[in-house]
């Protein structure tokens, strides 16, 4: 009898977990990868930036592992509302939560709940056309934005926001959203790092990037683009960054249709507003003892919205341990309890990038096997009968082919890339044809 994993999750995390449960297991293995969209491969279709197409290719990759015999996709299943923990124990020899972290972190300031203060994520989620976040979720009707955080998220949502609706209209946007993207009034665009450039999360690659923009100067303030100490004794991605950003300190705007302002060393403390973003009050900071303090010195931008990309976080799963402290599940070397794993950002919480969940999901898997090794697989339920008695049918991998291929058609249609997402679930559901057996890439 084969051993029989169930994976929560198919996002990269979860499909690396697929990958290296094929290739390390010495027995036979049957992975199921339940998954709560209609769609797999998480923020790789999800959360990676549209015109980002090399880093979206990964799912080129991940796809060649969910056609794998023996592995098989069970989309439009939500963990702990059509199948719960006790389901997936009583169908499978061990479970694998690879859920990530789907909400944003808040920055537990004045104003922060008001009309245009939205989380990046909640925009990102907009421009790769999840169906959780309606295309007309946003109106780009103010010329000043603001965005929180020095991350690659940040750099992310800025690039979309200072681009052209030409230069993105070869990706993959919603055509709804790409209409929206050229009706936008966005003029100036401020990223705000609350530290130092040697402080900044970028990574070295898409701080470049920026530079290259045709449709925005990108500007930084001479007074805020000094580190502190030699910029030599820097590590190599650090001064990688700091001499990119002193370079463009040294610019001169040559009046491009926008602006992007990067600073630093300054933090939100308010975001002001009758009914709805008007203004956000900024604090210029120090560090003391390591930690950013504010100085009393103050500035307002009169920004219409104001985007938090302070960072993700993953949220508790029914039934399954969740610290709080860290917001990630305890675990040791991927193991949360007997028969149970977690791998990805929910294991260690949201940094690095994809490929980083490679070798995370390989570590869970170790632990996995040799916790199970010795053990006699049991007899178990199957997991499409139990759904089906709940009158519960998962999408099958054909089914999402055909999703995939309505894209691509829709996208010729349009004389656009690729393929251009479908405008919500309804849409994708429309579009689905075969059979909902449950079965791989046969079925
Ligand atoms: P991140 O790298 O952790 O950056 C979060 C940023 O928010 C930091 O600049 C942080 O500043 C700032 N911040 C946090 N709390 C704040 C507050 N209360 N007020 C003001 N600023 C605050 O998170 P992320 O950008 O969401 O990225 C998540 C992960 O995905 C990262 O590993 C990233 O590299 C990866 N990613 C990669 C790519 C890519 O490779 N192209 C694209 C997108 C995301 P402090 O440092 O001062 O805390």
């Amino acid at each position: 009898m084969p051993l029989r994993v169930a994976i929560v999750g198919s996002g990269p995390a979860g499909v690396y977990t697929a990958e290296a449960l094929t290739k390390q297991a010495t027995a036979p293995v049957e992975v199921d990868v339940i998954e709560r969209l209609p769609t797999p491969y998480g923020l790789v279709r999800y959360g990676v930036a549209p015109d980002h197409t090399s880093i979206k290719s990964i799912a080129g990759y991940l796809r060649r592992v969910l056609e794998l015999p023996g592995v098989r996709f069970l989309g439009g299943i939500e963990f702990g509302r059509d199948a719960g923990v006790g389901d997936l124990l009583a169908c499978y020899d061990a479970v694998v939560y690879c859920t990530g972290a789907m909400v944003d972190r808040r920055m537990g300031i004045p104003g922060e709940d008001l009309p245009g203060s939205v989380a990046a994520t909640d925009f990102v989620n907009w421009y790769c056309g999840h169906p959780d976040v309606p295309a007309d979720r946003f109106v780009l009707d103010s010329p000043e934005v603001a965005v929180i955080g020095v991350g690659n998220v940040a750099v992310d949502v800025v690039r979309v926001l200072a681009k052209t609706a030409g230069e993105l209209s070869a990706t993959d946007v919603p055509e709804e959203v790409l209409a929206r993207l050229a009706d936008s009034q966005v003029k100036a665009i401020h990223m705000i790092g609350r530290r130092g450039p040697e402080h900044a999360k970028f990574t070295l690659k898409e701080l470049r990037e920026l530079g290259e923009l045709t449709n925005a100067d990108v500007c930084v303030r001479p007074d805020e683009a000094p580190v502190s100490g030699e910029p030599s004794a820097l590590p190599r991605q650090v001064r990688g960054n700091v001499e990119v950003l002193q370079a463009w300190a040294a610019r001169i705007p040559v009046g491009r249709p926008r602006r992007l302002d990067v600073r630093f060393w300054m933090r939100p403390v308010e975001i002001l507003g009758d009914g709805r973003v008007e203004a956000l009050r900024l604090e210029r900071t120090r560090l003391e003892g390591g930690r950013v303090v504010g100085t009393g010195v103050f500035e307002t931008l009169p920004v219409g919205m104001v985007l938090r990309s302070v960072g993700y976080q993953s949220v508790p799963l029914p039934g399954v341990p969740f610290s709080e402290a860290t917001m990630t599940v305890p675990n040791e070397a991927g193991r949360v309890r007997d028969r149970e794993y977690v791998a990805g950002w929910l294991k260690r919480g949201p940094t690095g990038v994809i490929g980083t969940n490679k070798s995370d999901a390989a570590e869970t898997v170790r632990t996995l096997l040799a916790d199970l090794d010795g053990r006699e697989p049991a007899a178990r339920a199957d997991l499409v009968s139990l759904l089906a008695g709940r009158g519960v049918f998962p999408v099958t991998y054909r089914q999402w082919l055909s999703i995939e291929a309505a894209e691509a058609e829709l996208a010729r249609s349009l004389g656009r890339g690729e393929r251009v997402k479908l405008p919500g679930l309804a849409a994708m559901l429309g579009a689905m044809t075969g059979g909902g057996d449950g079965a791989g890439p046969e079925g």
